[in-house]
């Protein structure tokens, strides 16, 4: 997924920052509401630590559904 330069949430915290964000600094939304741009919900990243820190969780995801999944699936023997 790109980022578009005209994300209101990267021109918030550039402001607040007094800076323009580096091509490797993402604006991650905390509560992961993207229209919540309310500035606790936003947060600096490294772009690789963000796209590690949101594999982690659809990771964690994947595992839940295949658990629930398999557990759904045990019941009928
Ligand atoms: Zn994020």
């Amino acid at each position: 997924m790109r980022d578009r330069p005209t994300d209101e949430h990267r021109r918030l915290t550039e402001a607040e920052l007094g800076r323009k964000l580096q091509r490797n600094e993402i604006v991650d939304h905390v509560n992961e509401d993207k229209s919540d741009n309310s500035k606790a919900n936003r947060r600096v990243m490294q772009r690789g630590e963000h796209t590690a820190h949101h594999n982690r969780r659809r990771t964690t995801g994947q595992l839940v559904k295949a658990l629930s999944m398999y557990k759904r699936g045990e019941k009928r023997y």
